[in-house]
């Protein structure tokens, strides 16, 4: 369809996002014979975090086998943890393979959604103009509005200053002097890039996390070509990882069995103490918090270049910023050229404050800082909306595009009995969306994110979690299996 009508355009499917979950979602309407969609993004290309976030250093924390398409296993990765140019070429690559540049408009930011009812469509404002679509799916992602710390004196800085998100273009750190304010997953790939470069690293922390070792390996010509020849090699790499993260988040995150959680918190435990003989330096790096309260990290540099010469860890926070130093909160005056702010996103972004409801109110407004979608995707009062990734309320595991698959095939079966029903709509029962969100609260309610004993970006205003799914990834597959008539209102 796609047509322009009074300056509207028309589609069936609106996808607003152009991240690894966005391209899986348009190739899995496209393998379906669902053709007429069009997706739009406010970057300039495809690739969400993995476009926007360019660091030194900046790269998958998660093995890419299983961070990668069921749909496109390539066998060419140079590491086991891949660095953010290949993840991008990647995700490029494979929206080139299936022809979305074509059905993209790129630098076009949605501003807001509402419903209409005598249509039955979603009419959505854009930077780019108002388009209908009798879906909307919403791919924003979870870590993608970056979150800035109020530092008093931040506006008097002469020298850079810069969110890790939005990194300068060809920024090396070559001598400089640099503050890294922050120590979670971001921090732990920059502070070793910037200390191989820079003259001075100040590093100032919180609160530390758990990290474990990634043991990376680089993927040599030979093993390249073994892959090439042997699928099934990758394959079976890649079912060994799934089960060893499916065990670590139904166990350290879910706490099914907290015993064999314990077992990850020592295992992180004699890391740092392996890693590092100084007891002080190991004292302020100790987490008091339990494994997975915070987003554990994966490293095998962080904790060697906090011990080299040219950098220091403070375990302070930030007090103030002068025209070119920086104070922490215990009073010590650190001359700074560079400060890095590697301070993290808001967790799910504002994206449900720029939907409105059939009733006219917003879904922010509605859900009062207590997010919730019937089992992640689907939003009481938003017929035919769908929430994938980091976009829905607890749409996450361990595995941030893994979970992005399921939804997409989710949205593909909704979309497909709809078709064969002769149905304009579906929206979910608010009581099953309370209902599912109950429930969540309690599963998650004596894990690590809310019981463990401090504050993370998962917990949202009313101190319960807004990002965890609460099962594995095999539960979430079962949850969204088949399209449920019970729980819908329908719309003919
Ligand atoms: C530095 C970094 C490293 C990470 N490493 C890992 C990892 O190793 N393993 C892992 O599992 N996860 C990792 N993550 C989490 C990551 O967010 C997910 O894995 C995954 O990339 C999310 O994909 P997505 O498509 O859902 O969202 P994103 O990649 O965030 O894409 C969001 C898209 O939405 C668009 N968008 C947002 N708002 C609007 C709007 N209003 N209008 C138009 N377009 C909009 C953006 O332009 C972008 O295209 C990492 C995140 C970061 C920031």
């Amino acid at each position: 369809m796609n047509e322009i009508v009074g300056g509207v355009r028309r589609t069936k499917v609106l996808i607003v996002g152009s991240g690894g979950n966005g391209i899986s979602a348009a190739v899995l309407l496209k393998q379906a014979g669902i053709e007429d969609f069009v997706i739009i993004t406010k970057h300039n290309d495809f690739g969400g975090v993995w476009h926007q976030n360019t660091y030194p250093g900046c790269g998958v924390d998660g093995a890419i086998s299983i961070y990668q398409f069921s749909f496109a296993i390539n066998p060419e990765w140079s590491t086991l943890f891949a660095k953010q140019p290949e993840v991008a070429a990647y995700l490029r690559k494979v929206a080139a393979d299936h022809d979305l540049y074509a059905r993209t408009r790129f630098g076009t930011e949605m501003l807001g959604a509402e419903w209409l009812e005598d249509s039955a469509c979603w009419s959505v404002s854009t930077t780019g103009g108002t388009y209908h679509a009798d879906a909307l799916v919403l791919v924003t992602g979870f870590l993608e509005e970056p979150v800035f710390p109020k530092i008093p004196g931040v506006d008097s800085f002469e020298g850079r200053i810069f969110h890790s998100s939005m990194w300068p273009e060809g920024y090396t750190g070559e001598g400089d002097r640099i503050a890294v304010v922050g120590t979670g997953s971001s921090a732990l790939q920059i502070v070793p890039s910037m200390q191989k470069a820079a003259r001075q690293v100040t590093v100032f922390q919180r609160t530390p996390a758990w990290i474990l070792p990634k043991n990376d390996r680089v993927f040599t010509a030979e093993d390249m070509a073994s892959f090439r020849e042997s699928p099934e090699i990758l394959l079976q790499q890649r079912q060994e990882i799934f089960e060893y993260a499916e065990r670590m988040w139904e166990n350290a995150f879910l706490m099914k069995d907290p015993a064999e959680s314990q077992k990850f918190e020592d295992m992180a435990r004699a890391y740092l103490e392996e890693q590092v003989p100084d007891p002080e330096l190991r004292r302020m790096l100790t987490p008091d918090h339990q494994f997975a309260c915070k987003r554990p990290g994966a490293s095998d540099d962080y904790y060697a270049a906090l011990q080299e010469e040219n950098v220091e860890l403070v375990a302070e926070g930030t007090a103030e910023i002068g025209a070119g130093s920086i104070r922490s909160t215990g009073g010590r005056e650190f001359e700074v050229d560079t400060i890095v702010l590697a301070t993290g996103f808001l967790y799910g972004g504002h994206v449900l404050h720029k939907i409105k409801r059939r009733d006219g109110r917003t879904v922010g407004e509605v859900q009062q800082g207590h997010p919730r979608a019937y089992k992640s995707v689907e939003v009481s009062g938003c017929p035919n909306l769908f929430l994938i990734g980091g976009a829905g309320p607890n749409g996450q595991n361990w595995n941030g595009l893994a979970c992005g698959e399921v939804v997409g095939a989710y949205l593909v079966k909704v979309l497909q009995y709809m078709e064969e029903h002769g149905i304009r709509a579906v929206e979910v029962h608010e009581s099953a969306e309370t209902e599912w969100k109950r429930r969540t609260d309690e599963i998650l309610a004596h894990g690590p994110t809310v019981a463990g004993g401090c504050v993370n970006y998962s917990q949202d205003d009313t101190g319960h979690n807004k990002a965890a799914y609460p099962g594995n990834q095999r539960e979430m597959e079962a949850a969204l299996s088949k399209f449920e008539t019970a729980v819908h209102h329908v719309i003919a």
